[in-house]
């Protein structure tokens, strides 16, 4: 099932003159190219996932999400390319017509239930809501994270080692619920610093994170952290700074970000290296985790 995927994804080395001042050297991880529709690091949490479900035997999976979730598409995207069934509960109540997203889900063979805002919270309830409504399927929450996520999100990392002679000095990505933090952290064994640029307020990661971690046997890795400074006042709001940041990226590099997650971390990155966060000489690997572009 695999050898429609462009795996490993391509590592990219970016080359532009403020780089070369600073005295520091950039790859960027391809993972948007492993799928036009199970892109990214929707792919690498869901591997696993996968199998777990044939394990259960399961006949397919119930995942929960926004209307605007990367993980409802790609969820969706999955169950058409390898022939299970899915079914997406969708936060909030039903808009029409379906937004992009959910359109593309739909027309992917994904049922599309809704479920309060309230009741979606209390992730205790809902998922037993579901597992009695619907037996045959294999619960996955929100964004695809948990504990099966994460040796798939290690895969970046042993990708990475097998196209650098070194491992980098910084590994950076974007987060939202941190599942894919944790796998990348999981496969680096201690080697390397790992930044994660939260692309939502609030401070839930450091503890969601450690759990993760903790729940998949990988004791107290120090080194990862979080920066809080680049959500551009928070989930999917956006600025016209991170726009034209996002447009003169395409154009110098050709290659797409969106403004969810990637943009984020990539101004973020090279707003850091701006300001000589990272010393001289350092190495840095971005992974660009894919997402929907416009
Ligand atoms: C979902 C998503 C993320 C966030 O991944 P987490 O594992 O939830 O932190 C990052 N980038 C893109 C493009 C995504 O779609």
């Amino acid at each position: 099932m695999k050898n429609i995927l462009n795996l490993p994804s391509p590592l990219i080395k970016l080359s532009a003159d403020f780089l070369n001042k600073k005295e520091v050297d950039l790859w960027i991880k391809r993972e948007d190219l492993i799928h036009p529709y199970l892109s990214g690091n929707k792919w690498r949490k869901l591997e696993f996932n996968l199998q777990e479900m044939s394990r259960q035997e399961k006949k397919g999976i119930l995942t929960f999400g926004g209307a605007y979730s990367n993980h409802i598409y790609a969820t969706a995207a999955a169950g058409k390319l390898f022939n299970f069934s899915t079914i997406g509960i969708i936060r909030g109540e039903e808009t029409l017509p379906l937004n992009p997203t959910l359109s593309f889900a739909r027309q992917a063979g994904m049922r599309l239930e809704y479920l309060d805002r309230t009741t979606y919270r209390d992730k205790e309830k809902s998922t037993e809501i579901y597992q009695t409504r619907y037996p045959g399927y294999y619960l996955l929450p929100e964004g695809g994270t948990n504990i099966h996520a994460i040796p798939g999100s290690a895969r970046t990392v042993s990708e990475i080692r097998e196209q650098l002679p070194q491992i980098p000095d910084y590994i950076c990505l974007a987060c939202g619920t941190g599942g894919t933090l944790a796998g990348i952290v999981s496969g680096l064994d201690g080697a390397s610093r790992v930044l994660g640029f939260s692309v939502l307020k609030g401070n839930f990661h450091q503890r969601d994170i450690q759990k993760l971690l903790l729940e998949a046997n990988i004791k107290n890795p120090q080194n990862w952290s979080i920066n809080t400074d680049y959500h551009f006042g928070g989930y999917a709001r956006r600025t016209s700074e991170l726009d034209l940041f996002i447009r003169d990226f395409k154009k110098k590099y050709g290659i797409p970000l969106e403004w969810i997650y990637t943009g984020k971390m990539m101004y973020g990155v090279f707003d850091l290296i701006k300001k000589d966060f990272f010393q001289k000489g350092s190495k840095i690997v971005v992974i660009h985790t894919g997402g929907i572009f416009e």
